[in-house]
């Protein structure tokens, strides 16, 4: 078996990993240059949110032990008010429930690092796939052909490979821009090294339709990301001189603004990236598939991308083990059963945008999140949305989608009722959560 993957972004490094261990010769093809020689985008620190969905890929391919050194896990949301006033509100219901912040270019580098180890696999670099024959399962570069016997393309939400099927008539597919756009900030370590913030939070500065947010860095730093409309009064595009972007930190994040000594010059040099929701259909062509950020991109606000996406390998790598290398119908199974999963992580991610930016700060939010916490830790059987969606690979997104959002709406309607949550009877709350299960799972 010849597999070529187009990518060696972070879905495609772990579907090598998953290939190699079946033993097939493993081709990849990175239009960028070897981060390991050169350093990962310009040597900025950009991390992301690594939770159960990926850990579960990771365990499966008994790698997790050699990965999670790299992280850092954040134990919950802190909430920063405009009066610097800080709130900890938990993720997880105990203290096995986190979600980890790791390097981008330390995982995609690891896991390259362990792909690599496999004599079968080869990784390829600074060449671009032009096109894809896909009656022929061929992949075209700049100075050469592939022949495969089967394509992945793991090219990212801007694939090449995906463009050429919806060229030719395979696929279809549709981005819907926010009008939101995000820029990377950092907050650097203290003189000796130390978090100038709590190390096991993920920091929330929400300001109603834009915020901030930081994840720390194994080195002491904090990668700030600011998500702010693109354009209008207070956008980027408004932000446009030093003594502006200064203003706007000041008066909404003077406590983030203090700990940024490199602010002006971090704000001008570092660009404004787009987010969008990429939906693709279907993701198959002869064979060839579509996996990852390439057949579904999503906004970043569930930190779930490269966690649906490592979930998409190990799903993909369950099939390829019942219909035993029968391709076209592994496909086909694959692309069928997953894609309303992926529809409904795009949805949830649109969601808690809303959910961070503007609801965090409120008080029937924080009650209810408090009530979720006391009916998590009484009752096994019992999960909130977003735990649902974090912890719980089992669930899938589809139906984490739809209970939680029932769940939601009961638990937060209770809230609005009573001024305190201790009011509420536990046990009733919990029958009626279940009657909601039920009624889901008929
Ligand atoms: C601001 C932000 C924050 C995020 N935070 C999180 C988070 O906390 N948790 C989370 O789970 N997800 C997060 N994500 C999403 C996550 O980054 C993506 O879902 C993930 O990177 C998808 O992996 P991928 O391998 O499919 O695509 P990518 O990581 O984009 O990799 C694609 C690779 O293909 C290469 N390539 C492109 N074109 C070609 C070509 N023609 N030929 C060969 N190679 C090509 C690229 O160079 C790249 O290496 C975030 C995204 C953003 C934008």
């Amino acid at each position: 078996m010849k597999v070529a993957i187009i990518g060696g972004g972070l879905a495609g490094s772990l579907l090598a990993v998953y290939m190699a261990r079946r033993n097939y010769e493993v081709h990849v093809f990175e239009k960028r240059p070897d981060s390991r020689k050169v350093g990962y985008e310009g040597g900025r620190s950009i991390n992301l949110a690594l939770s159960h969905r990926g850990i579960r890929a990771l365990q499966d391919l008994n790698i997790a032990n050699e990965i999670l050194p790299l992280a850092i896990p954040m134990r919950g949301r802190m909430i920063h008010d405009l009066q610097g006033n800080t709130t900890f509100l938990p993720y997880g219901k105990d203290e096995t429930e986190y979600i980890n912040s790791i390097s981008r270019g330390g995982l995609n580098e690891a896991l390259m690092n362990i792909a690599e180890r496999h004599p079968k696999v080869k990784f390829y670099f600074e060449c671009p796939c032009l096109d894809v024959d896909f009656e022929q399962t061929i992949a075209y570069f700049k100075e050469f052909n592939f022949q495969a016997d089967v394509i992945f393309a793991t090219d990212g939400a801007g694939s090449v490979v995906r463009q050429k099927m919806v060229q030719k008539g395979f696929c279809q597919d549709n981005t819907d821009f926010l009008a939101h756009g995000y820029k990377e900030l950092e907050i650097p370590a203290g003189l000796n090294g130390e978090f100038l913030l709590d190390k096991h939070s993920l920091h929330i500065w929400a300001r109603d339709s834009f915020m901030l947010i930081a994840l720390p860095n194994l080195n002491g730093s904090f990668t700030v990301t600011l998500f702010l409309q693109n354009e209008g009064d207070e956008s980027f595009a408004s932000l446009n001189t030093p003594h502006k972007a200064r203003g706007f930190f000041q008066k909404y994040f003077p406590d983030a603004l203090a700990l940024m000594p490199d602010f002006e010059e971090d704000f001008f040099r570092n660009p404004v990236g787009l987010l969008g929701t990429l939906k693709s259909y279907p993701w198959k062509a002869h064979r060839t598939l579509l996996l990852g950020d390439a057949a579904h991109a999503i906004v970043p606000f569930y930190g779930q991308g490269m966690n649906a996406s490592f979930e998409d390998c190990y799903l993909l790598d369950k099939l390829i083990d019942k219909y035993n290398q029968d391709w076209e119908k592994i496909f086909e199974v694959y692309q069928s059963t997953r894609k309303k999963d992926t529809d409904a992580i795009a949805d949830l991610a649109l969601e808690n945008f809303i959910e961070m930016r503007d609801k965090v700060n409120d008080d029937e939010f924080q009650k209810m999140r408090k009530l979720e916490y006391l009916l998590e830790n009484t009752y096994a059987d019992y999960h909130s949305k977003y735990s649902m969606v974090t912890f719980h690979p089992e669930i899938p997104y589809s139906v984490a989608k739809i209970l939680g959002n029932r769940q939601n709406e009961y638990l937060l309607s209770l809230c609005q009722q009573c001024k305190d949550i201790h009011e509420i009877s536990l046990q009733e709350v919990y029958q009626n959560l279940k009657n909601l299960q039920m009624q889901v799972a008929e």
